[in-house]
């Protein structure tokens, strides 16, 4: 028998007991039977595009440098995630992942644990060129860069910088790197554009480029996301048939964001082409998540929507150093098993995380 997930958890079973009852050894489990395996890490809450959907213009207040986690201690709490608490894919993000020079030293040490966790980073792609050989030498896996459109206007409008070339000399360098597959990950930030989408498709198609479209949710620093303006998932895939066809992908989706569909007759580098969509607000997937956060200035996230977080950063800074694993390890723990059943956009009451998508790490 196939299960297939509705995004809703399964109710919290019987023997998970009381929310008081955090494991004290073993995984990251929560009180719904979710086991976290996929660790989002946001390296800078600091970008050079200053994407609508995400940023104001002028940009933000950053978070002050001593209080970033440094190499060492971004290390030490990577390690303990994968050595002491199940952690097997790693996806550093940000802000602008890129920003930080030290990146290349934080996936050596991470990529060197005997676990060898799966490292994948996204990346707006500015300075990826410099960078990407260095990256995948360190041990980089996977690369998802964002674009938006292929529409030179467009992409100057949306992030407020004429930097479309850059973003696209950084896809070209990523294949050229051999990472694959390489990811495109879109927002259609308004209804407009999405006539620009099935362009956007047929470029990572020539390209061999596999595209994840992603609905806007509500996690701008701005505050002005509406559902009503938001573009749905069924507009996006609706549009796209109005130039391919788009064939059930016989590959489950196991724990993955994104429903993928295979564009028929056309095939990637690797077999035949896909797209994905990620409907978080509209086709909420909180029921299948393995995912847990850690912000650039070290604290914990179990959701990206949790208004709510646990600071290992005080851990790691005030505790004797032989006490400083195992604590890390009791946070995190603890912190998972607070994760709630869904994100509740869709509830009514819902409060958006005071932290902007930025400051968290998408
Ligand atoms: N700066 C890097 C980049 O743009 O790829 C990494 C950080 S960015 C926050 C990660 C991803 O989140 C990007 O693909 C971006 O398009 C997406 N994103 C940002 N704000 C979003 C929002 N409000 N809703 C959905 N996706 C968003
Ligand atoms: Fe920067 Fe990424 Fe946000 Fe765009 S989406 S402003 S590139 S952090």
């Amino acid at each position: 028998m196939t299960i297939v997930g509705l995004g809703v958890p399964l109710p919290r079973p019987p023997h998970a007991g009381a929310p008081s009852d955090v494991p004290t050894d073993g995984p990251l489990r929560d009180t719904f039977g979710r086991v976290a395996k996929d660790l989002r890490v946001s390296v800078t809450d600091r970008c050079n595009l200053r994407c609508a959907y995400c940023m104001p213009a002028e940009g933000l207040d950053w978070m002050p440098t001593d209080q970033v986690l440094t190499t060492d201690e971004l290390v030490r709490v990577l390690t303990v995630a994968v050595r002491d608490l199940g952690i097997e894919r790693i996806r550093f993000t940000g802000g602008e992942p890129l920003l930080r020079r030290d990146l290349d030293e934080i996936i050596a040490a991470v990529a060197a644990l005997p676990e060898s966790p799966e490292i994948a980073m996204t990346t707006n792609g500015l300075g990826l060129p410099r960078r990407v050989d260095g990256l995948v030498a360190a041990g980089l896996d996977r690369i998802n860069v964002s674009l938006d459109t292929i529409d030179r206007a467009r992409f100057a409008a949306i992030t407020r910088r004429d930097r479309l070339d850059d973003v696209l000399d950084g896809l070209a360098a990523a294949r050229a790197a051999g990472l694959n597959p390489v990811k495109v990950n879109a927002v259609v930030p308004e209804r407009a554009d999405l006539a620009g989408v099935p362009d956007l498709l047929a470029f990572c198609l020539e390209h061999g480029y596999e595209l994840r479209i992603i609905e806007q949710m509500p996690l701008d620093a701005d505050h002005a996301w509406q559902r009503a303006q938001m573009v749905t998932a069924d507009e996006i895939l609706a549009t796209l048939r109005t130039r391919f066809t788009l064939l059930s992908d016989p590959v489950p989706r196991g724990s993955a964001p994104a429903a993928t569909w295979l564009v028929d007759e056309h095939h990637g580098p690797s077999g035949p082409a896909r797209v994905g969509v990620i409907a978080s607000v509209t086709r909420p997937f909180c029921g299948d998540c393995d995912r847990t956060r850690l912000t650039a200035d070290g604290s914990l996230r179990n959701c990206l929507f949790a208004t709510s977080e646990t600071d290992l950063r005080s851990a790691l800074r005030t505790l004797p150093d032989d006490e400083i694993d195992a604590a890390v390890a009791e946070l995190w723990r603890g912190s998972m098993w607070a994760k709630a059943a869904g994100h509740g956009v869709n509830t009514e009451g819902f409060r958006q995380p005071t932290r902007p998508m930025s400051a968290i790490g998408g």
